[in-house]
């Protein structure tokens, strides 16, 4: 049995296996491992914790997230080339790495997994922002998982951070600060990855709140947020019509100026507009 430092340099074992990257599957590989290492370090204490990883490809950051002592890791690979260079890590750690060649988009991981849970990918950019959302917006909160440890490039990254005022600031800014903590822990040059992707790229930390900020029901919120930003240069009174004829009294009873635009409102107010809508649905 390979023990974890015969493993080879990713670089050999891309060329032994043959793994030249496509672009169709968004595959920009990591091969520093001090930097793998870096971002499994930002996903917090896994040893306690069973990890998802999406997209491991050759198995950089899943060599990272072994190393720092998760206890286990399921790896979900579509990209069938992968799966012997991932067999020869499961192999230096065993009974401690799961391998599923599938769509992430297909298929529900998580309940093969027990809690403690933290995921942590370095994602298909094709696919990213769409796992996100997913992960979001589980049926219940708190969700399964504990933190999100994720790499985006740079201006997803600033668009899941944004503030109000800030041009990145909507849809997933308020998603995201609405019940979790969202942070860029790490930012990173083209360079960084093999081959070099044309953007800039920024590992976000998102950890999981017990319970939302402000009490809102999630679809009415959703409805209301994806109004306003529909259409992010007009006044709210004239975005958020689709919601009803009274939506200039119900901006009033939240607080809210009918002549504000989407990306000067606040969590909070986001969230006592969708009850006052909810109240009256
Ligand atoms: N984690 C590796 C690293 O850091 O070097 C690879 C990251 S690369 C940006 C994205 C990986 O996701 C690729 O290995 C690609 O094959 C895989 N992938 C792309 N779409 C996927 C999908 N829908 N489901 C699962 N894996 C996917």
């Amino acid at each position: 049995m390979a023990g974890i430092d015969d493993l080879p340099p990713l670089r050999a074992v891309i060329a032994e296996h043959g793994i030249a990257a496509k672009k169709s599957l968004g595959q920009n590989f990591l091969l520093d491992l001090n930097l793998t290492a870096r971002i499994a370090r930002a996903a917090g204490d896994l040893t306690q914790c069973d990890v998802l990883e999406v997209g491991p490809g050759p198995g950089g950051l899943t060599r990272g997230l072994l190393a720092q002592g998760a206890r286990k890791v399921l790896a979900i690979e579509k990209d069938a080339r992968c799966l012997p260079a991932l067999a020869q890590i499961a192999d230096a750690y065993p009974g401690r790495l799961e391998v599923l060649n599938a769509d992430a988009l297909e298929v529900d991981p998580l309940q093969y997994l027990t809690p403690p849970i933290r995921i942590v990918s370095n994602l298909p950019y094709n696919v990213g922002t769409e796992l996100l959302t997913r992960w979001l917006s589980p049926p219940d909160w708190p969700p399964v998982w504990e933190s999100l440890t994720l790499m985006f490039q740079k201006e997803v990254a600033q668009r899941i951070v944004a503030r109000p005022g800030d041009k990145a600031y909507g849809r997933l800014a308020i998603l995201a600060r609405w019940r979790t903590d969202p942070a860029i822990v790490l930012t990173l040059p083209p360079e960084a990855f093999t081959p070099a992707p044309k953007v800039h790229s920024a590992v976000v930390h998102l950890k999981a709140l017990p319970e939302p900020r402000f009490p809102a029901d999630p679809k009415v919120l959703n409805r209301v947020v994806a109004a306003g930003f529909n259409q992010r240069r007009k006044m709210l009174r004239s975005s958020l019509k689709t919601l009803g004829p009274d939506i200039e009294q119900k901006l009033s009873e939240a607080g809210i100026p009918p002549t504000a635009r989407a990306e000067e409102i606040d969590l909070e107010s986001w969230c006592r507009l969708a009850r006052v809508i909810a109240r009256q649905d």
